[in-house]
């Protein structure tokens, strides 16, 4: 053996430390795979605390609906989402075969054999964003009215983006405000939102800025769509510095869509042309990891008025 190789390959170097692993052990459980943690009492509390702020700050006449963490496969397809994120999606597999299929592959496992290569893909699909099953649902209402529609949606969300980065999770909520009617409408209710959201942030505490962005498109035409929708100024975020300034992490979204939900799935408005729909969706769970990496692990320690706001009696001590 060549001496000179040995001694290059002994010791891997070792990964240098996240800023933000040091709220791993008090605000999740490792479940065995990136991304995908159980979530401690302290954590899904400051969890339950930011939805309740939201709630309060949703507008009049917004009708609420609450989706679980798998949607029709169909719909996602008809709404575009595998020209832009195919490699984001996560699908729902099952053993469809007969009985003996099913125990053929069964056996494969038991013997220490593969027996994933016998799944096949069900008509589900892991909902990558709260927002998708609204619009087939608004498009069977018939035509929009003149005031438009607002939503508040919320769904447990997967992504394939698997990573040891507590502020990138493969299985995170998303609460989502989503507008549908004219453009003057649709984007007003952004601008409102933009403005909002930003008290919001200043109330929590946090430091942030709020940008231009694209969304992450797959591929060399994707560049090309990310380049389009940050000229057209379709989104922005709100972004807070949790492991560095250059790098700071959405915790929100402001999206506009023009005419692409409305003309996929045919909602109108009164006179047969397409709506314009916007969403804005606050990433729950970079939310608190944001409140604890601000604020600390302590949270009788966070700042009273911070306290207040997420509804925390008032300390004794003060
Ligand atoms: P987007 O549709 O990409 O704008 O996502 C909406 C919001 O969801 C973002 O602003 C984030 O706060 C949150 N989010 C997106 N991806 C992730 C992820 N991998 N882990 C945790 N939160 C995420
Ligand atoms: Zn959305």
């Amino acid at each position: 053996m060549n001496v000179a190789m040995f001694t290059a390959r002994a010791e891997p170097a070792p990964s240098p430390a996240d800023p933000l692993d040091h709220l791993a052990d008090v605000l999740f459980h490792e479940m065995g795979s990136p991304g995908v943690y159980g979530r401690t009492a302290l954590y899904e509390d400051i969890v339950e605390r930011l939805a309740l702020l939201i709630t309060r700050h949703r507008e009049a006449d917004t009708e609420v609906m609450r989706f679980p963490p798998v949607m029709n496969r169909a719909q996602l397809e008809r709404s575009g989402y595998l020209k832009s994120f195919p490699n984001l999606l996560g699908c729902v597999c099952g053993l469809h075969g007969t009985e003996s299929e099913i125990d053929a592959a069964v056996s494969r496992f038991d013997a220490g054999g593969d027996w994933t290569v016998s799944l096949s893909p069900a008509d589900l699909v892991l909902s990558p964003a709260a927002c998708y099953p609204v619009y087939p649902i608004a498009a069977s209402r018939g035509p929009v009215p003149a005031g438009g529609w607002r939503f508040d949606v919320g769904a447990e969300c997967f992504r394939r983006e698997p990573s040891r980065h507590l502020d990138r999770l493969q299985s995170f909520r998303m609460r989502e405000f989503v507008c549908i009617g004219s453009p003057e409408h649709v984007s007003a209710f952004r601008e409102r939102w933009i403005v909002r959201a930003q008290e919001i942030a200043r109330d929590l505490g946090l430091t942030f800025t709020v940008d231009y962005a694209s969304d992450p498109f797959f591929g060399r035409v994707g560049q090309m769509m990310a380049v389009s929708q940050k000229q057209q100024s379709l989104k922005f975020e709100l972004l807070v510095p949790l492991r560095s300034e250059e790098r700071p992490t959405a915790c929100m979204s402001f999206n506009y869509h023009r005419d692409h939900f409305g003309t996929a799935w045919g909602i109108v408005d009164e006179a047969g042309e397409p709506a314009h729909t916007a969403c804005v969706a606050f990433g729950m769970d970079r939310l608190a990891v944001a409140m604890f990496h601000t604020h600390g692990k302590n949270v009788a320690r966070w700042p009273a008025a911070v306290r207040d706001l997420l509804g925390f009696p008032p300390r004794s001590d003060r």
